[in-house]
Parts: structure tokens; sequence; C-alpha cells
């Protein structure tokens, strides 16, 4: 059996009827940009994260750049990121003009670690962008009560986890504002490029509305240099109906990891993700870690099962960060994540024979066969 890593059709067909309808709705209102389809999508999604404002923009990037850019962080200003995230929290950070300072991960979780953030700290510290990895929760209340005691802001990089939950509260609410991705492959995903700042702060709100919009809040009249990034009404459109489906789509890669944790318990070499008690991860990805990853993943391409790295090379070490002279050996969890991490396939729509073929692989390659 053929396991692919990700498939994107199913999760039209499923609400092929809805999305054709949204689809027809927008084309046919004459009105593409900036208008009632992004109005009521940005009040159900704030809604969805228990905060009073959403502002939708053009990606996941945008959002996190869009709000350092409006609480005034730039040049000469440092910023705390995980040293094992996606480039973009990085990018993001020197994007805006600022200096973008890792910090290890916990071990076990693989978010930032509270531990560690107070010696990251430096007088040009502006904020601490905690990412929830893989669809778990940072552990935001140390990190917030950190940052309350050094006057930071925290953004959160809410990408991967929308709908998670830290301590019964939905991720996306938990600090000063948050960026939010709805790339296709996310568990919000659009049909092309989106994403979203969702913040109580009401004044952060109109700024980030205002830069979205080439500075302007009256047509224009243009108060700022402001940015091309807005979320278009039909993507918007298409994402109010996938919000509805959000919680069930989510509980089904619950299901699914659940299995995982259970069938792959005890398999010689082979590290399952850990769960604290107060995180409730909606599991965007289900990463295992094996000292031989790259041969197990040979292997289960071999059975036909598809998986994939995230990341195969922490932002210290890529091209993009070559000139800010970190030692290569300057963030040895990150590397060592980067050497071990394999990502299973999950989804919504990944069916019980599916499920059972990986783990009949898994076990199979741990027997002592293959990989083990
Ligand atoms: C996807 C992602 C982003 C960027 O989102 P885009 O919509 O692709 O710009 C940022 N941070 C993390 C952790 C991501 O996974």
């Amino acid at each position: 059996m053929k396991v692919p890593f990700l498939e994107l059709k199913p999760t039209y067909l499923e609400l092929k009827e809805e999305l054709d309808a949204a689809y027809h709705r927008v084309m046919d209102s004459g009105w593409y940009l900036l208008g009632k389809e992004l109005e009521a999508f940005e009040a159900e999604f704030a809604a969805y994260c228990g905060v009073q404002h959403c502002v939708g923009v053009g990606n996941g990037l945008e959002a996190l750049h869009l709000v350092l850019r409006a609480f005034g962080i730039g040049a000469g200003d440092e910023v705390v990121v995980p040293s094992n995230t996606f480039i973009a929290t990085w990018l993001a950070v020197s994007y805006a003009g600022a200096t973008p300072v890792p910090v290890e991960p916990d071990p076990r979780t693989y978010n930032l670690d509270p531990a560690r953030l107070e010696a990251a700290l430096s007088p040009r510290t502006k904020a601490i962008l905690p990412v929830h990895l893989y669809g778990q929760p940072a552990d935001m209340d140390q990190i917030v009560a950190l940052a309350r005691q050094h006057g930071l802001k925290v953004i959160e990089d809410n990408a991967q986890a929308q709908g998670a939950r830290y301590r019964g509260r939905t991720t996306g609410g938990l600090a000063d504002a948050a960026g939010n991705s709805f790339y296709p492959g996310k568990n919000l995903g659009a049909f092309g490029d989106a994403g979203a700042v969702t913040t109580n702060d009401p004044e952060l709100a109109a700024k980030v509305r205002a830069l979205r919009n080439y500075g302007s809040s009256r047509k224009y009249y243009n108060d700022d240099q402001g940015f091309n990034s807005r979320l278009d009404e039909l993507q918007a459109a298409f994402l109010r109906v996938k919000l509805r489906k959000l919680d069930e789509w989510n509980h089904r890669r619950r299901d699914v990891a659940h299995s995982y944790l259970t069938a792959l318990e005890g398999l010689e070499g082979l590290t399952l993700p850990f769960v604290p008690a107060w995180a409730e991860p909606v599991w965007h990805l289900f990463v295992i870690r094996h000292p031989r990853r790259d041969a197990l993943q040979t292997a289960l391409a071999e059975a036909g099962i598809g998986t994939l790295i995230h990341y195969p090379v922490p932002p210290h070490r890529s091209g993009a960060y070559a000139a800010s002279g970190f030692p290569p050996n300057a963030f040895p969890l990150a590397t060592t994540l980067a050497d071990t991490v394999l990502s299973l396939p999950v989804g919504p729509h990944l069916s019980p024979a599916q499920l059972d073929a990986i783990v009949a692989a898994l076990r199979g390659l741990g027997a002592g066969n293959g990989v083990a």
C-alpha cells in the first residue's frame, strides 16, 4: 500500500459543496479584496482563538513581521526565537530589521525551554517569540511571566497549532499577539497563501490593519510606509468553511496520534513525542526520533510510506544566516534534532488501513531486521 506523506485533495472533496458555494458567492459578488468575507472570517477566527481582534494578512511570515513592526521592533533590537524552528520565525525578525537570538528547546517537548530564556536576554531584547512547534503549545505561563518581569512583548508563532490548548486556553490568544499561517498544509489551511494576526490589543490590531494595506487607514492617506499583505476574499470565504471543520479534523488527527503512541511504544531506538499534562496538541506533525533516521526514512520509502524531515537544517546553519557568524555547533540540541527527527503521515484523512500499514512497517523494521 502507498501512503503519501500528505494529501490535500481529500480536504476539498469532503467540503466540496460548501467550498464551491463559497467560490460562486465571492465570484458573483464582484468584490475580491478587503470585503465582507474577510470581515466575517476575522470575527469568526478571533472568536475561535478567544481574542478581541483578528487581522487577515497575506501569509504567516507576514503576520509575524507586521506584529514586530507594529510593536516598533526593528534595527538594534533583539528578539528571542527557538533554535529549532521553521526558518520563517527567524526571517520575520530579520525582515523587521531586528536580530534573532536563538534559545535551545526543552529536549522532551522540542519547544522553547523557559529555564534557558533568562540567559539569552540583553538590554536590547524587546520580545520573545515562542513557537507552538508541531502543534503542541509552548510553556506559555513561564515565558509570559519572565517577559513581564523584563518588560518584553511575547508573540506566539501559532502557524502550526490552530485549535491547540494550553491549560484549557486556545493558542493564538495566550500572549500579546500571535501570527497564524493558513498555508494549505497547516491544520487550518487555505487553498493558497493566507495568514492572520490575533490579539487583544486594539492599538496593535489597528496598526497591523494599516500596515497590511500600504500603511493606510483611509484610502490614499498613508501614515506609515506600509506593505501589501492582504488576505483575499476567496481565501477568506474558503477559510470560513474550513474553520467550521477544524475541531473535528483536529480530533481525527488526535486519534491518529494516539494510535501511533500506543502501537509504537517500546520500539527499539524510537523516541515518541512527549505531551506534558497541561498541553492539548493538535498534531500538525507527528515527529519521532531515531539515531539512524536516514536509514529509517529510506526503509519506509521502500515500503511505500512517505515521510518528511521538519527540519533538516537548523536556521543558524542555513545559508540564509551564514553571515551572522554562528559557529556550527552553537546550538547542539537544534542540530541533534535536525539529524534525528522524522515526521510520519498524520492528518484527518489518513485511513485506518494506511495507519496499520505504517505501524506494521515500523514494527517490522524495529524487529532487528532493518534499521534498529
Ligand atoms: C508555516 C510556518 C510559518 C510561515 O507561514 P507561511 O504562511 O508559510 O508564511 C511560520 N512559522 C512556522 C513555525 C511555520 O510552520
